[in-house]
């Protein structure tokens, strides 16, 4: 079987590599000629672990091609996956012109049967739309399907999500194109993944509900943590999340506190929520209220900054971690750059550190008073304060004694609470947490 993947993103690409190595032909088309060039050498446009070794794997045995013809990849497919990105437009609408962009080549190269299936996250009713505007522009009358097929993964571990999924969504109108979804995805079959079959409606809703469910946790346990920080150092929020995961019922997944939820998705996917129920009439007001509890987040860990300081004129700051969480250069609403930017704003300067994520962070935010810096120990150097924003695993091993050694002040704020605060005081640091001692 033929199948063409359009978008060769963080979801894209892991889609066309894991469909190649499930044994199908598999065509990753992107309008992006840099990325396309990068990706038919074996070269990655962006950081994400085990997937190059997948698509040299796929690329060598023949069964994975990269193309900028993306017309052409439709018309030698029999599946064709959109996965293209559908950022948030203003007031949070997402903006589909990707989607809609693809549909129009699809329609243009629809000869014999296909199945058109929408991976992408979009709003409840894009599929069915997906369906009127590729028959409106047909130019000569040929079958096709429409699936909706939401996309789970997560960045830093997409890989293994591709090939273990919890579940796979797939909303269909026909047993014909049920059929067909059941053919590609066989493999996950037979190690007996649970399958949804569903409408194209609920599938496209299970997408925004499971990220924005994990949404409230998020914020739910930053709440917490945040009341933890109030009450003072006699509640303490770690043993308040363990015995909350332990009930079975609650479970002990997302409640760790921090400075919020970033990346491309939960900002957005909350947002579109809010946004679809108030145009079906329906006030979301838990996922409203987990989105502006998020939007303050950050700021309770630059207040801590300051207070620690006495002020932020003038002080330099050493923030550890940039991408939105570890195992990935993706910054996309990063709450560390949000913390970055905060800092500059109020006249700090910032040296700043990540493992893989620097180079993304310097294409979004640039500041005379900005440094990005080699590793932790050349980021602390002359700093009043050291900010850990992303739990990269090369940050819980650190030489904390050595970064207090090179750093101007004491200040340590573990944004994510790695450290043992009894090991940061031995190293010398004034210890801040996040709703613990
Ligand atoms: P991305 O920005 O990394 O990639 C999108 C790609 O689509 C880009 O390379 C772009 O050049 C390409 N593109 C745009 N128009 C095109 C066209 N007409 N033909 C071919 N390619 C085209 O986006 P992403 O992170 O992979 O997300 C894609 C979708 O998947 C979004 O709807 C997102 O919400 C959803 N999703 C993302 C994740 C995630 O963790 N990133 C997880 C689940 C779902």
């Amino acid at each position: 079987m033929n199948v063409t993947v359009l978008g060769a993103g963080y979801v894209g690409l892991v889609a066309s590599a894991g469909l190649a190595d499930f044994g199908l032909s598999v065509t990753s088309a992107d309008i992006d000629k840099g990325k396309i060039n990068l990706l038919s050498r074996g070269e990655l446009p962006f950081f994400e672990p085990q997937l190059a070794e997948l698509v040299q794997r796929n690329l060598q045995v023949g069964r994975l091609h990269f193309s900028t013809d993306v017309g052409a990849a439709v018309a030698n497919s029999q599946v064709i996956f959109i996965a293209v990105g559908t950022d948030a437009g203003p007031d949070g609408v997402p903006d589909l012109r990707y989607v809609w962009s693809t549909a129009d080549t699809i329609s243009e190269n629809l000869s014999d049967y296909k199945v058109v299936v929408i991976k992408s996250t979009v709003p409840v009713g894009t599929a069915a739309e997906l369906h009127s505007r590729i028959s409106s522009r047909l130019k000569t009358p040929a079958d096709f399907d429409v699936v909706s097929n939401p996309e789970f993964l997560r960045e830093g571990s997409a890989v293994e999500d591709f090939f273990h999924p919890n579940r796979v969504v797939i909303g269909t109108r026909s047993e014909k194109s049920a059929a067909v979804m059941r053919d590609v995805y066989r493999p996950l079959y037979l190690i007996e993944t649970p399958f949804v079959f569903t409408t194209w409606e609920s599938a496209e809703l299970i997408k925004y509900a499971a990220n924005s469910f994990l949404a409230l946790k998020v914020s739910f346990i930053n709440e917490l943590a945040n009341l933890c920080d109030a009450i003072g150092p006699s509640a303490d929020i770690h043993v308040v999340a363990k015995a909350l995961g332990l009930d079975r019922r609650i479970g002990p997944k997302f409640l760790h506190p921090g400075p919020g939820f970033g990346g491309y998705c939960f900002p957005k996917d909350t947002r579109a929520l809010c946004q679809i129920a108030r145009q079906h009439g329906v006030d979301m007001k838990t996922v409203e209220a987990a989105v502006a509890v998020n939007d303050h987040q950050f700021r309770h860990v630059v207040a801590k900054v300051r207070t620690g300081l006495g002020g932020l004129e003038g002080k330099t700051v050493a923030v550890l971690g940039l991408s939105f969480k570890p195992n990935t250069d993706d910054v996309r609403e990063s709450r560390s750059l949000a913390i970055c930017k905060a800092l500059l704003d109020e006249g700090a300067s910032v040296r700043a550190y990540d493992p893989v994520a620097a180079e993304q962070s310097a294409k979004v935010l640039k500041h005379a008073r900005l440094a990005y810096c080699q590793d932790s120990y050349q980021a602390a150097e002359g700093a009043h304060a050291l900010v850990v924003a992303t739990e990269w695993n090369e940050f819980r091993n650190v030489d904390l004694g050595r970064i207090q050694s090179v750093m101007r002040g004491d200040l340590l704020i573990d944004a994510k609470n790695i450290y043992d605060s009894n090991n940061a005081k031995a190293a010398g640091f004034r210890y801040m947490g996040v709703g613990r001692r």
